[in-house]
């Protein structure tokens, strides 16, 4: 099986390795030639476009940035719809609006192309150990088709609807992560503010009913946990921007479905203040520094 992979940032890279990985045929592209070339040196073949690399391809993977590079990629200009083979697969596991993925969907559906919104969860850590949960929305047909190959990337392969609905439940877990990783922070400097030890007052937290996955996997205080972005002054992980843009998805999915978010109202804010404060391409724990004690 032919696979072609374009965007290989921090998730795309250890992703699109892992199909290597697996003894997949993989032909990448990433608009930066120093990301490519990382995968070229792990046994991926290098592609100059997104078109080249998916020239006689029977699976595409995107992991791209917003709704609007997906929808280029495929229906805009020389998009991929003019070049796929008729019964190809595109798995989409950008996070993006639903509408984008339905749209492409449909666009690509008129040539014969099958289509899955495949969003993750899981962290670049989970990509690098191919343990990520996949969030699919297709038809069962497109599901089962797309689950072999989504197996070799993650452990948690989920069918949660029809198009859009996976980019839906992935942004309903992202607004609550952000909203953890917010109150966690919080009550961490809480109570570094008051003489506890952060480590041991994680401890703490992990056993009792205030534990939650940022405790155990992603702990925003610096020196808690290794090979955390908090332990590597907040660089790689997951980007505060990347997180805006997911809280902005969820609160333009509420005000359409007259759903009540006001945690995810609070924590979009907090976001956009700490990116407007300089901190846009650090992990979202970094959110972490905006807590604690004021001058007295
Ligand atoms: P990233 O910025 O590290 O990577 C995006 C890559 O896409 C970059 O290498 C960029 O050069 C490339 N790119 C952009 N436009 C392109 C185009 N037209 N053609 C080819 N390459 C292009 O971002 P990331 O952290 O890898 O996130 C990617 C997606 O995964 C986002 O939608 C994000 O919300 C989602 N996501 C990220 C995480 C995480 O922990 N980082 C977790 C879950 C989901």
């Amino acid at each position: 099986m032919r696979i072609a992979f374009i965007g290989l940032g921090n998730m795309g890279g250890p992703m699109a390795a892992n199909l290597v990985k697996a003894g997949f045929h993989v032909r990448v592209f990433d608009l930066m030639p120093e990301h490519v070339k990382a995968l070229t040196e792990k046994g991926a073949e290098a592609a100059d476009s997104a078109v080249e690399a998916a020239s006689g391809a029977d699976v595409v993977v995107s992991m791209l940035p917003a709704g609007k590079h997906v929808r280029n990629l495929y229906l805009g200009e020389n998009g991929l719809v003019e070049h796929l083979k008729f019964g190809a697969l595109v798995i989409d596991s950008s996070t993006i609006d639903a509408q984008s993925a339905r749209a492409v969907a449909t666009g690509l559906a008129e040539k014969g192309i099958e289509f899955v919104d495949a969003p993750v969860s899981g962290g670049v850590a989970g990509a690098q150990a191919g343990t990520l949960t996949f969030i699919v929305g297709g038809s069962p047909a497109q599901f089962a088709k797309a689950k072999p190959v989504l197996e070799t990337m993650g452990k948690n392969i989920f069918h949660a609807g029809e198009h859009g609905a996976g980019q839906i439940a992935k942004i309903c877990n992202n607004m609550l992560l952000s909203v953890l990783m917010v109150g966690t922070s919080e009550a961490l400097k809480l109570g570094l503010d008051n003489g506890l030890d952060a480590s041991v007052l994680s401890d703490i937290m992990l056993q009792s009913s205030g534990c939650n996955w940022t405790l155990q996997k992603y702990n925003p205080c610096p020196g808690v946990m290794d090979n955390v972005p908090s332990s590597n002054g907040y660089q790689g992980g997951f980007m505060v921007d990347l997180m805006r843009k997911d809280l902005g998805l969820a609160m333009d999915t509420a005000l359409q479905s007259h759903s009540t978010t006001p945690m995810g109202a609070l924590a979009q804010s907090l976001y956009a203040m700490h990116s407007l404060h300089g901190n846009g391409t650090k992990d979202f724990s970094s959110i972490f520094a905006m807590f604690g004690q004021q001058d007295k």
